[in-house]
């Protein structure tokens, strides 16, 4: 039953335009050498967010998750690149948006992937103070002044993303962030519950790029600050997508340069 849903879906991301990220990842075949800012650039992700950061104790994380408690359990298709390709109705009729202070636009909910190892190596692309955990998940958002991925591509201020480290306990709990509900060998359906990013009280943020090509330096980076748990079921199946594969979907840690990261904490 999935295989024809997932076809059928498939077909219709590629030409939609608000899955530009899937288009341009996979139908272009971007790899690092063809753009020279995945080697130069100075802003580049992801990084070691440690005790660089500055700490700023505030009474509410400036970081407001617009209308995420409204999804508690929605079932995304992922397949083997991590990128969904499927994604529910729900969100789309959902106004899913991250805002800041009056200094920092509002960035509308774009589309999630995931990166992993595919085996028992560190999955996650950030680490915390230099450790890495199991897997990341990454929820793009762009800058609501632009229309859509390829747009916000060429600004400064393009996008935001909320990236969740995931960290494998032993036993399964209800209510994970994610959750696997089915695995092939070809696609994972798996459940996101929004809502667990209300209940944050820790975030880094610094200003960096997008972790695979174009590697464009316009991303405002949103990073929890504790791992979110995750069960040993979830990551196999994460896993077991990637079996055949020779590359990893994780990029290495770059150099922070001359950038400011942001510990803010309730
Ligand atoms: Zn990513």
């Amino acid at each position: 039953m999935y295989s024809h849903v997932v076809f059928s879906i498939a077909i219709v991301a590629l030409v939609s335009p608000c899955h530009g990220y899937m288009k341009l990842y996979k139908v272009t075949n971007l790899i690092e050498d063809n753009f020279p800012i995945c080697r130069t650039g100075l802003r580049q992700s992801p990084i070691d967010l440690n005790n660089e950061a500055q700490i700023l104790h505030t009474y509410y994380l400036p970081f407001e998750f617009e209308n995420y408690d409204r999804l508690t359990s929605v079932s995304v298709i992922i397949g083997k690149d991590g990128h969904t390709v499927n994604s529910t109705s729900k969100w789309e009729n959902e106004d899913l948006a991250v805002s800041a202070s009056e200094t920092i636009p509002r960035y509308k909910f774009l589309d999630l992937h995931l990166h992993w190892a595919r085996s028992h190596e560190p999955g996650t692309e950030h680490a915390f103070y230099g450790r890495r955990y199991d897997a990341e998940l990454h929820l793009v958002h762009i800058n609501s002044a632009y229309k859509d991925f390829e747009e916000a591509l060429q600004y400064e201020d393009g996008f935001l993303v909320l990236g969740a480290l995931l960290k494998t306990i032993p036993k399964h709990r209800a209510n994970h962030l994610i959750s696997i509900s089915a695995s092939e060998d070809d696609y994972g359906v798996f459940n996101i519950n929004f809502n667990k990013f209300n209940e944050i009280s820790a975030v880094f943020s610094y200003s960096g790029s997008l972790t695979t090509p174009p590697c464009t330096e316009n991303v405002l980076w949103v990073v929890p600050r504790h791992p979110f748990e995750v069960s040993p079921l979830t990551i196999k199946a994460l896993r077991r997508l990637s079996k055949d594969s020779n590359s990893s979907n994780v990029r290495s840690l770059q150099k922070l340069n001359d950038r400011e990261v942001y510990l803010f904490t309730i």
